[in-house]
């Protein structure tokens, strides 16, 4: 088969052009599609930002962001691409200058009518700009519009479904392409490797296998500068209501009937809309709130003590929870998930829990028998484990657990592109199969909107744990009722 890429044509309107983002990781991003040739002659950016900059200063911009990347030749003439308008997103008026660019570098690169509009600027601004692109007639008649919108998708299902309703004006939900990184994870991609790859695997996907599973997102780094942001969205907002429910969507979905983005979203969908959304009581029953306190380091400062953040803020740096979903698959099996900051390790990992053999290997062997787990981590190493029960070496007859263990290798871990390079592959080609699905952000709100409103009214305790801990011993109590127990322990 020809592994050639096949050149793509389109030109993308990057609302930022000056920003972070876009300089650390779509302009790096997009070069290494270039390398790679997917981008080759056919295709232009044009910037916008608030900044007064001409074409000379934007492809300088552009260089010294991609400088250490390619050799001077691949950097001129991928920077040759790149062209630049001032513009007030906020302003109507000031939106019919892009559609002329549109139209002028449609001709010049022959994109046939190719577009993406990607929003790289504040979350205010992402409803107003769609809209703009449908009012002020942006988008093309005989190519594809695409929109790729950058997280948060929203703060509360209110916020969120507002801003559905305003892309929703001029984008149907297979043209939006929502950002959530973790999916564009090498890792995170290789779950439904692992799970539809392996018929031992997939046949045992099931509450007849499977105890439990966990998810855990650890940071080792506290909150740093973010305070400001952090202390109005904290670890609920932050990590669960996107990267975790996009992980559990891999791990919960059911079989999909094919692998194209409609069925992968039909079959996450299916599993999210049997999530079971908590009242205030399940809340307290199944959710474990924290914030870190001192560690034994002197540098190892309290939440409340940190710069920024108001001395009395009851704002979790740690969730736990447990979610349940009411389908034939999952019935009675625990999703454990939980995730912090000024944990003991960064690591980012799934384990999957399976049930314990009952078979009776006779009296030397009492308790011997482990529960089986799967591992698929994800950061910051990828690695795949499988701990076994087998023989250990004794005379009588005795089973131990031996654990399987494969890394991605130096050299894959070197090819692996960039979550953001893999989006942009994904948005140019259509494949919505690694992007957030209003469905499911949707659902995730509905039910993460229940924890927020039960702690914003102090309904449910804070518990503080020592930096440079696993989090407070809540969250093992939460496993410990139903006789399950952390995987990871840091
Ligand atoms: P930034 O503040 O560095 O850049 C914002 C850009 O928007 C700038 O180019 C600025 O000129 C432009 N801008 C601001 N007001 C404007 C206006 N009225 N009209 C036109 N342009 C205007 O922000 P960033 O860090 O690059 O983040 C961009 C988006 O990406 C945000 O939605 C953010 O939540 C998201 N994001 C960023 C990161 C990151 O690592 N930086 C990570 C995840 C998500």
């Amino acid at each position: 088969m020809d592994n050639k890429p096949k050149e793509l044509r389109l030109i993308l309107l990057l609302f930022g052009g000056t920003g972070d983002l876009a300089k650390r990781k779509l302009y790096p991003s997009l070069f290494n599609l270039f390398k790679k040739g997917y981008l080759q002659e056919h295709f232009a950016v044009i910037g916008t930002a608030r900044k007064d900059l001409d074409d000379d200063k934007f492809q300088e911009l552009v260089r010294e962001s991609i400088a250490n990347n390619g050799d001077e030749g691949q950097v001129k003439s991928f920077a040759a691409h790149f062209h630049y308008t001032h513009h007030d997103v906020t302003d109507l008026k000031d939106y019919s200058k892009l559609k002329d660019l549109l139209n002028k570098y449609n001709e010049e690169y022959d994109a046939q009518g190719n577009r993406i509009f990607y929003m790289s600027v504040a979350p205010r601004f992402f409803g107003q700009i769609a809209e703009a692109i449908k009012s002020e007639g942006l988008m093309s008649d005989d190519g594809y519009n695409r929109l790729m919108v950058e997280k948060p998708f929203g703060t509360s299902y209110e916020t969120a479904e507002k801003l559905q309703k305003q892309l929703e004006s001029g984008f149907s939900d297979n043209q939006i392409f929502r950002i959530d990184h973790y999916l564009g994870k090498e890792m995170v991609q290789n779950i439904p490797a692992i799970r539809f790859g392996n018929p031992l695997i997939d046949a045992t996907w099931n509450k007849d296998y499977i105890k439990n599973i966990q998810v855990t997102l650890a940071e080792k780094l506290g909150v740093e500068e973010r305070a400001g942001y952090y202390n109005t969205a904290g670890a609920l907002l932050d990590m669960i209501q996107n990267h975790t429910f996009q992980i559990v969507g891999w791990l919960a979905m059911e079989k999909p009937a094919s692998f194209s983005d409609k069925d992968i979203r039909a079959a996450k969908n299916a599993a999210f809309s049997k999530l079971k959304i908590y009242d205030e009581e399940g809340v307290k029953n199944n959710f474990v709130r924290g914030q870190y306190g001192k560690g034994r380091e002197v540098w190892q400062k309290a939440y409340t003590e940190e710069p920024d953040v108001p001395s009395d803020s009851k704002n979790d740096t740690y969730v736990a929870g447990r979610l349940q979903f009411d389908t034939d698959r999952w019935q009675g099996v625990p999703f454990y998930v939980r995730t912090g900051k000024r944990l003991s390790e960064k690591q980012t990992r799934v384990d999957i829990v399976y049930k314990k053999s009952a078979f009776d290997f006779g009296e030397f062997n009492q308790d011997k028998l482990e529960e089986p787990v799967l591992s698929i981590l994800i950061d910051p190493v990828g690695r795949i484990e499988f701990s076994l029960n087998g023989k250990d070496v004794t005379t009588e007859f005795q089973t131990r657990s031996d654990l399987l263990s494969w890394q991605v290798s130096d050299k894959d871990k070197e090819l692996t592109p960039d979550p953001y390079e893999r989006m942009f592959h994904d948005a140019m080609n259509g494949d919505g199969s690694n992007f957030a699905d209003w469905t499911g952000v949707s659902i995730s709100w509905k039910f993460v909107d229940q924890i927020a409103k039960t702690w914003d009214e102090d309904k449910a305790p804070l518990e503080t744990y020592e930096s440079a801990t696993m989090g407070p011993v809540a969250a093992d109590r939460l496993l410990a009722e139903t006789g399950d127990r952390w995987i990871y322990r840091g």
